[in-house]
């Protein structure tokens, strides 16, 4: 142990856990990279006036959990603490929405950071794999969304996570609630920063995890009773798409996402192994948010799913990832002479291609064979000064045990295709 700790709420990726997160991103990200969403990278900070607006003035997330900061320049950052404002952000800076082809369909893969209470499943710093479809309203999409992430869930094995599924409503419905659940909501009996939620942001109401407020909340209003004729169409549309994919969900009206630019199709992926921490990932539509940044009109939808939350769903649920040995040979040299031969071999094989390591530092052969056992490699090649004396090393099948003497100049080539 060092003088230093990782900073509360934050914790280390080491392997070989680490290997299982690789692994998890790569699944998450596979069904998307085969379906037309392209890779995008920014930074991981933005201007905090992008997230303020973006993300919204009334959320928890911009009004308590984020980590800003001012530079030596004075300017205003902060770290990001999701990745949607900041892929629409660049989608528009690279005018990739005017190049003619929407929905303009985007994938990234990151760290994320909230000032949050940490505890089991909500961290300081977090990892999503995120997607965006920007600048096309058609159900299908909303659905391709809600289909790949279920792949991605299912290709890892998951089995015991559920997709609840909502509609927000649209700039002509919304509205209407909005104010019949306010008129509702100010007659109960509430403390005074929910009073004050009423009027900034009255759906995030309906969200409130205190069973006190859910009592009062009962006879509340329904969206779907307000939903108009094109988002109730558009809304079917999604579930019978969703539906003929052979995808379970379930209707879940209290399901919101309380900002103004959140529109219909709203979803969440819930784990019922996690505990409290339940959400593993999330998303919906957000037809205006590129105008609350200065953007032209775009509606456009997207997700997120948590890397972390989902490592922690596979442990819950016992599953054990496929995950194949990062070394195909591991050389063991028994002298000087055989560490310069091997070295050299190791060399060449990782030319070609196949996945090798070495025994460093001059170790014996029964703390090398050791090192050779965990490493999960399928060869070894083992050379002492007899063996190079006949200019042959011996290759070990580490799952049949069988030894073969080897010439040391076809060693290479023996490997590569014995391994294929
Ligand atoms: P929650 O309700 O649990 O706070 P959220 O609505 O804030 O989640 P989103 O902003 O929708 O979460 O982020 C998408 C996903 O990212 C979540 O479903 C979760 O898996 C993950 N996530 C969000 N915040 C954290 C965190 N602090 N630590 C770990 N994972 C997180
Ligand atoms: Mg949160």
């Amino acid at each position: 142990m060092s003088t230093f700790q990782a900073p509360k709420g934050t914790y280390d990726l080491t392997p070989p856990r680490s290997a299982t997160f690789l692994a998890v991103r790569e699944a998450i990200s596979a069904p998307l990279r085969d379906s037309g969403y392209g890779y995008i990278e920014t930074p991981g900070f933005e201007n905090v006036e992008l997230f303020a607006r973006g993300v919204g003035e009334s959320t928890d997330i911009v009004t308590k959990e984020m980590y800003t900061l001012t530079t030596k320049g004075g300017d205003q950052l902060a770290l990001r603490p999701e990745g949607t404002a900041s892929v629409l952000r660049a989608a528009l800076e690279a005018n990739l929405h005017k190049a003619g082809n929407l929905p303009v369909k985007l994938w990234y893969s990151g760290s994320y950071y909230r000032y949050e209470r940490p505890q089991a499943g909500r961290y300081r710093h977090f990892s999503q794999v995120g997607a965006e479809a920007i600048g096309t309203e058609d159900p299908a999409l909303d659905a391709e969304l809600i289909i790949l992430a279920d792949q991605a869930y299912r290709s890892l094995g998951l089995r015991q996570f559920r997709i609840l599924l909502n509609s927000l409503g649209d700039k002509e419905c919304r509205p209407v609630y909005r104010e019949a659940l306010q008129t509702f909501l100010r007659d109960l009996d509430l403390d005074e920063e929910t009073r004050r939620r009423i009027e900034i942001n009255p759906l995030r109401v309906l969200d409130d995890k205190r069973a006190d407020v859910q009592k009062q909340l009962t006879d509340a209003p329904k969206l779907r009773d307000y939903l108009c004729d094109a988002c109730k169409a558009y809304h079917e549309e999604v579930r019978a798409l969703i539906t003929a994919a052979g995808v379970a969900f379930e209707d879940d009206e209290k399901l919101v996402r309380g900002l103004d630019y959140y529109t219909r199709t709203t979803f969440e992926f819930v784990h019922d192994g996690l505990g409290s921490q339940s959400a593993v990932g999330g998303g919906g539509r957000y037809d205006g948010l590129s105008e609350m940044i200065g953007g032209p009109e775009l509606p456009s939808v997207g997700w997120a799913l948590g890397v972390d939350r989902t490592v922690l769903a596979l442990e819950a649920e016992g599953v054990e990832l496929d995950l194949p040995a990062t070394t195909s040979v591991y050389a063991v040299p028994l002298g000087e002479e055989a560490r310069r031969v091997l070295f050299g071999v190791v060399t060449e094989l990782r030319r070609a291609g196949v996945a090798a390591d070495f025994a460093f530092g001059g170790r014996g052969l029964k703390g090398a064979m050791k090192s050779a056992n965990r490493s999960g490699a399928r060869y070894t090649l083992v050379a002492g000064e007899r063996d190079l004396a006949e200019g042959v090393v011996q290759l070990k099948d580490m799952e049949s045990g069988e030894q073969t003497a080897v010439p040391l100049t076809e060693a290479a080539a023996e490997l590569a295709k014995r391994l294929g």
